[in-house]
């Protein structure tokens, strides 16, 4: 993949941002821990030119450059890594610890891209920077947290979009090994998963487990409602409809023959429509409750379910700002490189930055950076390893869908 007119500056950028890649790759740092990471990002994108302000909801760091009148346009990467031990291999392999936030001791390890994206950002950052011919201004934003899917919340209670420019378009992207490497997806509307968490502690009566009579058991009404919550989504949710229930921890006990009184389920919903949210929530309440009272259990041994703040909405992309990056992407790179892709049941909190009112539209596109036989891993896995040159895909990228929305500036702006 190749831009137009941009494939000189990139050449002379890549030495310096596949050595600045390679040392975020080689320091990740947990979700709400991104002091050196954040440093690092708003260092560079001071010396690309850009004012910046630090500390922006957590460890945010917010980069602006205005030049005459025109649109206002925010590029967005995060920054965090995930508790994962890498096993790539490469030769900057992270070696990093840190302590998670229940204090036990993790590898640490940027198996998301995020490592790839700030590199983008920052090499987007420099190219428009040193391009002459656009007017407007450009908002580039380190977001902390998106693996907790927090980080854009915060930075917006914080006031990202009362004490800098309000974006005209907000724009992200992310990497993506199921599309080939030199090819962007792109789609309007829904374009990931919601997903909420939810903690179910199940409750019973605990005692000798050679007396069962005695007991209420919660490890057999924990069994009863996981098998339960199989026919939720095969029944219940209509064809079609993208529902997922995934209990994806089970705690409860700790001896063989001992009952214990309570047993802790830790669940996972995704959804694309907030009927099929709100459907899925109803029943695994339904079921759960249900199956407690079947059991003769009554308040307050009743089960308790919480829903947890970690949980995000489906990301909606705006069709009419999509449409013309897309159209602007087949213009520069063609038809062949520009893919338009199904949304993903994986879930993101930049769509939080377009639900704000009044609407922000957003626009968040996936960069492919995989091959037939992924060798390159999946995301989330501790042998993710993109090929470095994505960086020069994905920074082009940012830089043609910023001059996209740029380039609508009064031709006769000052600046220009
Ligand atoms: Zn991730
Ligand atoms: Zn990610």
């Amino acid at each position: 993949m190749s831009g137009p007119d941009l494939s000189a500056v990139f050449a002379r950028e890549y030495p310096s941002l596949l050595r600045l890649y390679q040392d975020l790759h080689a320091h990740p740092e947990l979700s709400g821990q991104e002091a050196w990471t954040s440093e690092r990002v708003g260092n560079e994108l001071e010396a690309a030119g850009f004012t910046m302000t630090r500390g922006v909801g957590g460890y945010g760091v917010v980069g602006v450059l205005t030049r005459g009148t025109g649109p206002v346009v925010m590029l967005r990467a995060d920054m965090d890594g995930l508790p994962l031990k890498e096993e790539t291999g490469l030769p900057y392999t992270s070696r990093e610890k840190a302590r998670d936030a229940r204090g036990q001791e993790v590898d640490v390890m940027h198996a998301c891209g995020h490592d790839l994206h700030m590199a983008a950002l920052i090499g987007a950052a420099r190219v428009l920077a040193a391009c002459p011919d656009w007017s407007g201004t450009l908002v580039m934003v380190g977001q902390p947290s998106e693996e907790t899917v927090s980080g854009a919340a915060r930075m917006i209670a914080d006031g990202l979009f009362s004490r800098f420019p309000r974006p005209d378009a907000a724009i992200a992207l992310h990497v993506a090994p199921e599309i080939p490497a030199g090819t962007i997806g792109w789609r309007e509307g829904i374009i990931s998963a919601g997903g909420e968490s939810l903690d179910i502690v199940v409750c019973g009566i605990g005692g000798h487990a050679a007396h069962p009579e005695r007991a209420r058991d919660p490890v057999v009404l924990a069994a009863q409602i996981i098998l339960a919550f199989q026919t939720i989504v095969s029944r219940e949710v209509p064809p079609g409809e993208l529902g997922i229930i995934t209990v994806a921890s089970v705690h409860g006990g700790s001896k063989h023959n001992a009952i214990p009184d309570e047993v802790l389920l830790q669940v996972n919903i995704r959804y694309f429509r907030k009927e099929v949210r709100d459907l899925l929530l109803n029943a695994i309440k339904r079921v759960t409750e249900g199956i407690a009272r079947s059991a003769g259990m009554a308040p307050p041994l009743f089960p308790r379910i919480t829903l947890l703040p970690q949980s995000v909405p489906p990301m909606t992309n705006d069709p009419t700002l999509t449409r013309k990056v897309a159209d602007t992407f087949i213009r520069c790179y063609g038809e062949d490189h520009v893919l338009h892709i199904e949304p993903v049941t994986g879930s993101e909190d930049f769509g939080v930055f377009g639900l704000v009112e009044p609407r922000i539209p957003i626009c968040y596109f996936r960069i492919g950076c995989g091959d037939k036989k992924y060798t390159c891993g999946f995301l989330h896995s501790s042998r993710f390893a993109p090929p470095p040159e994505v960086i020069r895909d994905a920074a082009g990228a940012l830089v043609v869908a910023a001059q996209a929305i740029l380039d609508e500036a009064p031709p006769h702006s000052p600046g220009r």
